[in-house]
């Protein structure tokens, strides 16, 4: 449905709570509407920003001069009749339609014993937007489920499938988000296992908390109720009381550096390639900036480095000046580059 757009301000659907007015809006509850939406904008020249739930998304104080569409289109359905080599592995094939919220479906897998998606709980947003920048956390990663992606190819104008191993997945990147914009998702197909143990456990500090080793499996309600706990501790999931959330999650990728830019005790992650991934978190307390720094409308998480929140009432040049700092203080502290996470709509770092 269509709305006049000084009704919808972005900053009502962001979790940072930041981004001024869309010229238009429309809420896609059908394919239908959402591919013909961005069809008629594309053939009118329009500028167009496809919204999930807007949690890693960074808008302009003057809002969005042109069509937003937010991605409001549900359904999932399961598949356990798969051929045979898989049926007896016990796999099933999930289709989420893309403006299914991404935690509800974490949740229904968990709850009907699929497994694969349990380390993911918590993360705010949509189905639709997982593939862009292959959501992780917790030592999972949606690429290590995801067996298809079907798009509308802006440039094509046409529905393209891409299958996992042509989706250009890597570390909190892919083909749709090397080529932004081109590719709005609408149906992510994921192929899961069948089981009550959750996949073996990745990640040292969930492993801590499920009492188990690196590589152990514990039930996957279990292992979903950890991640939440764990989640909340440092403030990753939403909470409208609590300012920590009022973020758009990690603000910095973890950067990727040659083994000798690594500074002396930070943590050392060696990669195929010969480089080394560091943690931006680390970076960022060594260089000054410790949880809850900031004295004005925007400050670090109390309870996270990587997270830059909105106290209340701040505006997205506030919280632009305020990520500047942060990355010109590790650049000048380690001579290490920070990338924005986030996508920045009208507005640059
Ligand atoms: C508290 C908090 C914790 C977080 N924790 C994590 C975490 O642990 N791991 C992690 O990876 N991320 C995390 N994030 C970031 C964010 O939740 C994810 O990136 C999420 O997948 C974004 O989904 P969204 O629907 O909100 O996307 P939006 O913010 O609405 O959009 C993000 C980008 O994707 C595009 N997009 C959205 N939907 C579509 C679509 N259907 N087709 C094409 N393009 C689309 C948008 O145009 C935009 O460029 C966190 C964020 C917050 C606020």
């Amino acid at each position: 449905m269509s709305e006049p757009a000084a009704a919808v301000r972005l900053a009502d659907h962001t979790t940072l709570r930041l981004g001024g007015p869309a010229r238009r809006w429309v809420r896609a509850t059908t394919e239908r509407e959402l591919v013909d939406t961005v069809r008629a904008a594309d053939e009118a020249g329009e500028p167009l920003l496809v919204l999930g739930g807007g949690s890693n998304l960074v808008v302009a104080d003057d809002g969005f001069p042109g069509t937003v569409v937010e991605v409001a289109t549900r359904g999932v359905t399961a598949d356990a009749d798969s051929p045979d080599d898989l049926a007896c592995l016990g796999a099933v094939t999930v289709a989420a339609a893309a403006g299914e919220d991404w935690d509800g479906l974490v949740a229904l897998a968990v709850e009907k014993g699929w497994v694969g998606l349990e380390a993911l709980s918590g993360i705010p947003g949509r189905v639709g937007a997982t593939p862009i920048q292959n959501v992780g956390a917790y030592g999972q990663e949606v690429s290590q489920t995801i067996a298809r992606v079907r798009t509308w190819d802006r440039r094509e104008r046409t529905q393209r499938t891409f299958a996992a191993q042509d989706c250009g997945f890597g570390y909190r990147t892919s083909r749709f988000k090397a080529e932004p914009g081109r590719y709005v998702v609408l149906e992510v197909t994921f192929l899961l296992r069948q089981a009550t143990l959750g996949a073996p456990v990745a990640y040292a500090e969930l492993a801590r908390a499920l009492g188990t080793e690196p590589g152990g499996r514990a039930p996957m309600t279990d292992v979903r109720d950890a991640v939440l706990r764990l989640r909340a501790g440092k403030g990753m999931v939403l909470d409208t009381d609590d300012h920590d959330t009022w973020s758009a999650g990690s603000f910095f990728t973890n950067p990727f550096v040659e083994p000798d830019a690594v500074p002396e005790g930070a943590p050392a992650y060696p990669q195929p390639d010969g480089r080394v991934k560091t943690s931006a978190a680390w970076l960022i307390e060594h260089a000054g900036f410790g949880k809850g720094y900031g004295t004005g409308r925007v400050g670090l998480s109390t309870k996270h480095t990587l997270a830059l929140t909105n106290r209340g009432d701040a505006t997205t040049e506030e919280l632009l000046a305020f990520a500047r700092e942060v990355r010109d203080g590790v650049r000048a502290a380690y001579g290490i580059e920070l990338v924005n996470e986030p996508v920045l709509v009208g507005c640059a770092l």
